[in-house]
């Protein structure tokens, strides 16, 4: 079964909305493999965002992610990455679809509520930098 990474970011985790987006994902037939609520160091941010790094915007992102806790979770089912990334809704909410998370939960194009990964690497690069192999059952 496809797998995916979410995060719940500290804007959408801080304002309660972890059970309202994790629904958004059941309610679309997904499983929840792995969750936990956790501190983003700025080590684990420079790791999970490698590519970002030296962008303008990466400092206000990792300042953002370490900022207050996040939750990390693993999300299976067919076509999940592709699936989720369309139910987060545009990287800047303000580009968001109605009824995407980003739309209902993100202020900005920094405080944007979720991450999921964008592609069967990016998931099998990511997951293992938040999950050990006992924390996931598969
Ligand atoms: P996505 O999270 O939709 O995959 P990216 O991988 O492009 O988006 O960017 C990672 C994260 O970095 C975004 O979710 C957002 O928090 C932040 N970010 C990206 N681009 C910008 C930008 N131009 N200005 C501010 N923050 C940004
Ligand atoms: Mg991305």
């Amino acid at each position: 079964m496809e797998k995916t990474l979410v995060l719940i970011k500290p804007d959408a985790f801080g304002k309660n909305h972890a059970g309202d987006i994790l629904k958004i994902y059941e309610d679309a037939g997904f499983k929840i493999l792995a969750a936990k609520v956790m501190k983003m160091t700025p080590a684990l941010a420079a790791k999970h965002y490698v590519e970002h790094i030296g962008r303008p915007y990466y400092p206000a992102l990792v300042e953002f992610m370490t900022s207050a806790p996040i939750m990390a979770a693993v999300l299976a089912g067919d076509d999940v990455i592709k699936k989720v990334r369309a139910l987060n809704g545009a990287t800047n909410p303000a580009e968001a679809a109605e009824g995407t998370v980003r739309k209902l939960f993100a202020a900005d194009k920094t405080k944007n509520a979720v991450h999921a990964s964008d592609s069967e690497a990016s998931a099998a690069r990511e997951i293992p930098i938040f999950f050990s192999a006992c924390e996931i059952f598969d």
